[in-house]
């Protein structure tokens, strides 16, 4: 599903965090970047207010979701680029709405980081990472492409980074809303922006994203360029796979014909195979916090809403927990179900295995 050429004018970018600190400063670069063919621009949230001190956006569009915003201030500076605006976050993305040459993040949590490294690895995408912190004056991006061999975001990590999955980059400032979301200021998005853009022009020339980060720190005018190391005791498998697209949408084939059809398309015995998603697990049991009510469901977890995550009983919240694989053991209604039913989307990436063999396939 990804082409690897450099060549010629068929690269798409996709934009992670396209409208926030950073991003909202490198959408316009994309725009005047030679050899980019399409930008995809992904962004769950909307502007406010309190976002026009430090981020790059008209102030009548306050209110807007930053993707789309940002998706028509990049056709007007390049109406030939063909943009997609997904006001979406990415752990909720089925993986083949994702179909470019090339990631760039400009997110402000390390949980997000995580996610996109599984991605990249995954769909064996470079990707040019940026990021802000120190009392809003270090600027930092790292270049990744990885595979066997070659580091990966986690290669660096140790425990205490693992520890720190949940909390965020640059909380220095509470925003308006009273979160702590990664603030810096307008002058240092645009730094970080301006650095991403040259990695980008660097890769699109040829150069190789073998795992390099450049760190400077704008107030010492202190830099820190660093090669990364690939570490073979990584927690994250660098393993990429391979994907088939297949001519069924998630509506037309239900949970055993899933595994029926594709089961038999790899030889597999139907009661030994199993059916997973790759962007997340299955919910099948959600419990109130308040009241203990259980109710039995079959949801993607990633797919979930704030109405399926109340309780029908006493309308409080519950937690899910769940599986990651669903088989033939399921009874008939969640078998009979469609895919659609259980949460999945167009673009879905599925695995369908057994103990011994898998295959990937993307859904229509
Ligand atoms: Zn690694
Ligand atoms: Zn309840």
């Amino acid at each position: 599903m990804i082409s690897q050429t450099r060549s010629g004018s068929g690269i798409t970018v996709a934009v992670v965090g396209a409208g926030g600190n950073i991003g909202s400063h490198l959408v316009p670069h994309l725009g005047r970047c030679d050899g980019l063919s399409g930008v995809i621009l992904v962004d769950p949230d909307h502007y406010t207010v309190a976002n026009l001190r430090t981020q790059a956006f008209p102030g009548v569009d306050v209110g807007q979701t930053k993707a789309d915003v940002q998706a028509r201030r990049l056709r007007n500076i390049n109406p030939h680029l063909d943009v997609t605006s997904i006001p979406e976050e990415i752990e909720r993305l089925p993986w083949g709405r994702l179909s470019a040459d090339i990631l760039l993040s400009c997110v402000d949590s390390r949980a997000t980081r995580l996610y996109m490294n599984l991605v990249a690895c995954r769909l064996n995408l470079p990707w040019i990472d940026a990021g802000v912190g120190g009392n809003a004056n270090l600027a930092r991006v790292t270049v990744l492409a990885p595979g066997a061999g070659r580091p990966c975001f986690e290669c660096s990590w140790d425990e205490r980074d693992y520890a720190a999955v949940e909390s965020r980059y640059s909380c220095n400032h509470a925003n308006e809303d009273g979160s702590t979301a990664a603030v810096s200021t307008s002058s240092l998005g645009a730094a970080v922006a301006a650095l991403q853009i040259f990695e980008l022009e660097r890769w699109l020339g040829g150069g190789d994203a073998l795992g390099t980060e450049l760190v400077i720190d704008l107030k010492s005018r202190n830099f820190f360029p660093s090669r990364l190391d690939f570490n073979p005791s990584c927690r994250m498998s660098h393993e990429s796979i391979e994907i088939e697209r297949i001519e069924h949408s998630p509506e037309e084939l239900s949970v055993n014909a899933a595994l029926v059809k594709l089961g038999d398309d790899i030889d597999a015995p139907l009661n030994e195979t199993w059916l997973r998603v790759t962007r997340s697990w299955f919910a099948t049991q959600l419990t109130c916090v308040e009241c203990g009510h259980v109710r039995q469901e079959l949801l993607l977890a990633a797919s979930l809403t704030d109405d399926d995550l109340r309780c029908q009983v006493c309308g409080e919240r519950t937690v899910p927990a769940g599986i990651d694989r669903i088989d033939t053991s399921h009874p008939d209604p969640v078998l009979n179900s469609s895919l659609a039913d259980a949460g999945l989307r167009s673009g879905d990436v599925v695995t369908v295995g057994t103990q011994a063999k898998e295959k990937h396939y993307e859904l229509a």
